[in-house]
């Protein structure tokens, strides 16, 4: 897990505004939870992946084997189940992030699939007028000068806070871009947008959904 990023797609959602980057990436949240986002995984409200766990999964076959139950139950192995999240994850820490995780989808004895995870009840879904309100606010931002103009300073400013990595394709090795990223939590009621430096000075916008707050969980 070199690098740090995993696919996972229930919770977020991102949309590429702008020209001149790649169509996926990031979120990073703190303090332990940091994914990668495909613009193939939409719609996290309304479960649109069907039974399976991920878009690359190759079976909907749920894990019976019980293996993932008792690594957690042992404090030494770097497997917690997260109750609020109802997932299994591999934890582990880094110099940059500090403690972190990874979702587990697949069972790695068994390889059947694991627990569902509860993300999309805990974070709010991006209707689509809200996205196409913010896509609207977005549209004049073509730079990071213009996202301080327009939208103040930002609520984090972080100059390596998101990355965006590529697993192995046509034998070209796996990569992992760094940009800088500033949050803006204060644009929507439901979401968070995030505005990311990309090559040549051109930005790019994720949106995720902010956490719902205790009595609006559905
Ligand atoms: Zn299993």
């Amino acid at each position: 897990m070199g690098n740090g990023v995993a696919p996972l797609g229930l919770w977020m959602r991102m949309s590429l505004v702008s020209r001149g980057s790649r169509p996926w990436l990031h979120h990073v949240a703190p303090p332990v939870l940091r994914c990668v986002l495909r613009a193939d995984c939409r719609h996290p409200g309304k479960q649109m992946m069907s039974e399976r766990r991920t878009h690359a999964s190759v079976t909907d076959v749920d894990c019976t084997c019980g293996y993932l139950q008792r690594a957690a139950d042992d404090p030494d192995v770097p497997i917690q189940f997260e109750a609020s999240t109802g997932e299994y994850q591999f934890t582990y820490q880094t110099e940059v992030w500090g403690p972190s995780m990874l979702v587990i989808y697949h069972c790695p004895f068994c390889g059947g699939a694991a627990p569902k995870t509860k993300r999309a009840q805990l974070f709010h879904a991006i209707s689509d007028a809200e996205e196409e309100r913010l896509k609207e606010l977005l549209h004049p931002i073509k730079t990071i000068e213009d996202a301080l103009q327009s939208f103040g300073v930002p609520d984090s400013d972080k100059p390596l806070a998101s990355s965006s990595t590529d697993n192995e394709v046509d034998e070209e090795p796996a990569r992992t871009d760094y940009w800088r990223s500033l949050e803006y939590r204060s644009l929507s009621e439901t979401v968070d947008v995030s505005v990311l430096e990309g090559a040549g000075g051109r930005v790019s916008f994720s949106m995720s959904g902010k956490r719902k707050a205790a009595d609006h969980r559905d």
